[in-house]
């Protein structure tokens, strides 16, 4: 997608603190980090929303967590905890129309979110 900003980074057209890449997906650092670790992982392939995930999409969905786990395993907050979550639509504040997944750890998270 020519107008996507995740898109933009895949193609090394915007720069970005890439801390994971794969086959499937690619993770780098929020530029607007809300925790210690803010790290958002991304299809390599453009989704808009989770309501457009189809289900040839499941194995690429599921990296996105298998990178979490790796992401998190690598930035030495496994044991102590963490958050994965991925924001669908306005209501939830999507603002960027490509799924990521946010990573988010390094400080105690509460719950449920605002
Ligand atoms: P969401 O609100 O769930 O769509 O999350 C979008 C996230 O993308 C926000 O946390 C932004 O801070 C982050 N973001 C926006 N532009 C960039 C960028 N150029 N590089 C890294 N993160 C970005
Ligand atoms: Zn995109």
């Amino acid at each position: 997608m020519s107008d996507c900003l995740f898109c933009k980074i895949l193609d090394g057209e915007i720069p970005a603190d890439i801390v994971f890449e794969s086959d499937t997906a690619i993770a780098f650092r929020d530029i607007n980090p809300q925790a210690s670790t803010h790290v958002l992982i991304i299809p390599r392939k453009h989704i808009a929303t989770l309501n457009d995930i189809e289900a040839d999409d499941e194995g690429i969905v599921g990296s996105l967590y298998s990178a979490a786990r790796v992401i998190a395993a690598a930035e030495g907050i496994a044991d102590e905890g963490y958050r994965a979550v991925m924001n669908c639509n306005a209501a939830a504040g999507q603002t960027v129309f490509h799924i990521h997944l946010h990573l988010l750890g390094g400080r105690a998270l509460s719950w449920p979110p605002g």
